[in-house]
C-alpha cells in the first residue's frame, strides 16, 4: 500500500470513529459539540462539573434500583482497584461468586485473570477491574439492553474518573458493548481500537479460556501488546 492510500485509510478511520462518537453522544441525549473541553469528554452526560471521584460515583449509585436486576442480586459489584490505574479491565458482569462477595472477578475466571495480569508484571491492585453491568443477571443470562443502558453511565463515569491509558475489554460482550459493534471477538482482538481517545484492546474472556485453553496463546499476544503500550506511560 502506498503512502497516499495509508493516509486515506487513516483519515477514513478517523472520520468513522468521529461519526461513532457523534452518534453515541446523540444517544446519550447530548446536543452539539463541546469543543472547549478536551478530547475525551464523552462522559459528560453523567455530571457537567469538576472531576468526579470513584467515591462520588459509588455514592450516586447507592442501593441501585434502576433496572430489574436489583430484585435478584445479592450485592452490587461496583469495581475494584487503583483509582489512578493506567490499565482498566472490563468484563461482562458479576457471576455467582462476585454477586456473593460484591467484588469483580473472584471466581475461577478471576483467578485466571489475576494470572493474566501477573503475566505482564502487574498486580490486581495496580489495575482497575470493572464490568459492563454491576448486578448479576439471574442464571448468568446475557444482560438485557435496558439493563446495560441503566448501568452504562456509571461505567462511563468510572472510566472518566480513572482516565486510564489502556482498556482491556474481556470477551465478546464487553468488547462489543464498548466498541458498539457486532464484530466478534476473534476479529476484534489482536489490535488496539480507539475508545474515545483511550487505547482499547479486546481479548478473550478468562471464562472462555478456561473452556478453550488453546486460545491462551492469543491472549498472551494481546497482553504483550498491552505491556508494550503500558511501558510508554
Ligand atoms: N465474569 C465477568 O465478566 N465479570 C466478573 O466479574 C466475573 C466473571
Amino acid at each position: 500500500m502506498n503512502q497516499n492510500s495509508l493516509l486515506l485509510n487513516e483519515f477514513s478511520s478517523i472520520i468513522s470513529s468521529f461519526k461513532d462518537y457523534l452518534s453515541y453522544q446523540k444517544e446519550l441525549g447530548i446536543e452539539g459539540l463541546q469543543l472547549s473541553r478536551g478530547t475525551s469528554k464523552m462522559f459528560d452526560n453523567y455530571q457537567e462539573t469538576k472531576k468526579i471521584t470513584l467515591e462520588d460515583i459509588r455514592s450516586d449509585l447507592g442501593d441501585c434500583r434502576r433496572c430489574k436486576l436489583h430484585k435478584t442480586r445479592r450485592n452490587i459489584v461496583f469495581g475494584e482497584g487503583n483509582s489512578r490505574a493506567k490499565l482498566v479491565f472490563v468484563g461482562e458482569g458479576p457471576g455467582r461468586d462476585e454477586d456473593l462477595q460484591g467484588t469483580p472477578f473472584v471466581g475461577k475466571a478471576g483467578q485466571l485473570l489475576a494470572r493474566i495480569i501477573e503475566s505482564i508484571h502487574l498486580t490486581r491492585e495496580e489495575v482497575y477491574i470493572a464490568n459492563i453491568i454491576k448486578c448479576r443477571p439471574p442464571e448468568n443470562r446475557n444482560p438485557d439492553p435496558d439493563e446495560i443502558a441503566a448501568c452504562q453511565p456509571f461505567l462511563a463515569s468510572q472510566l472518566e474518573a480513572i482516565r486510564p491509558k489502556i482498556i482491556c475489554a474481556l470477551g465478546n460482550f464487553a468488547s462489543q458493548s464498548l466498541l458498539r459493534t457486532g464484530e466478534s471477538i476473534s476479529h476484534l482482538r489482536g489490535r488496539f481500537h480507539n475508545f474515545h481517545g483511550i487505547k482499547l484492546m479486546p481479548t478473550y474472556h478468562p471464562a472462555f479460556l478456561l473452556r478453550n485453553p488453546d486460545n491462551k496463546r492469543e491472549v498472551w499476544q494481546d497482553m504483550q501488546m498491552i505491556q508494550k503500550e503500558y511501558q510508554k506511560f
